[in-house]
């Protein structure tokens, strides 16, 4: 990787201030003084700044307990992204994996591994997510045959992936589904004659919200965590 990359992406420095900060001989490669922006830096050499080592930033893994009102993409004119709340570095180099509706609570993850994302995301890797869920209609316990089944959502061409239903009271049920379609919780509950009034997310795969997280709040994944992504 170039120098100045290098610089620009393990530090807050803009690309252009690295580029200054190296012609003003401030960076060393593994002792001698570089002020070559183009220079190739490589994976085992030491880079200082002033004399201080930059530590590389890696990939990051974050759960946030999202709030109503937010949304799960970088730009919209309305409400802020989820990625506003977090005091970090570097926002421009992280993504979501698996975005909920703007009025859907809980669980989002936040990363700068896109491998990672898609194994989250991806249908095929079937990693659940579980959903807290309040309707407006009393729920039937039909319901849970329906579902596991694999019930028809308006137009899709194919029945959904068997989803498992757990029905709590007369108005409340968890969720969880392998899929991600479009506002897919609503229109499955929406396909049975019911609304959604209330969604939130606790558990993605086997990670699960951290309840001492309140609600706007985040931390990074543990190494377990970000490993059970599979
Ligand atoms: N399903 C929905 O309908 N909305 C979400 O935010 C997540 C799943």
């Amino acid at each position: 990787m170039r120098l100045d990359k290098f610089i620009c992406e393990a530090t807050e420095l803009t690309r252009n201030l690295a580029k200054k900060a190296i012609k003003s001989g401030d960076i060393s490669c593994d002792g001698v003084i570089i002020k070559n922006a183009a220079f190739k830096v490589q994976t085992d050499m030491q880079i200082c700044f002033e004399g201080e080592p930059i530590e590389v930033i890696g990939d990051r893994y974050i759960m946030l307990n999202k709030p109503v009102d937010t949304i799960c993409s970088t730009t919209d004119e309305v409400y802020p992204s989820v990625i506003s709340l977090l005091d970090v570095i570097k926002t421009d180099t992280l993504h979501i994996a698996g975005r909920l509706d703007v009025d859907t609570t809980g669980l989002v993850l936040i990363t700068s591994d896109g491998q990672w994302s898609h194994k989250v995301a991806s249908p095929k890797k079937e990693c659940g997510k579980r959903y807290l869920i309040n309707v407006a209609e009393e729920l039937d316990n039909e319901l849970v045959k329906q579902f596991e089944s694999g019930i028809c959502l308006k137009s899709e061409p194919e029945p959904l992936k068997p989803a498992k239903l757990e029905i709590i009271d007369s108005h409340t049920a968890r969720l969880t589904i392998t899929e991600g379609k479009y506002h897919q919780v609503k229109r499955m509950f929406a396909a049975t004659g019911n609304k959604v009034i209330g969604l939130h997310r606790e558990a993605v795969g086997k990670i699960e919200l951290d309840e001492d997280l309140e609600t706007s709040e985040w931390r990074y994944l543990t190494d377990e965590e970000v490993n059970s992504i599979k």
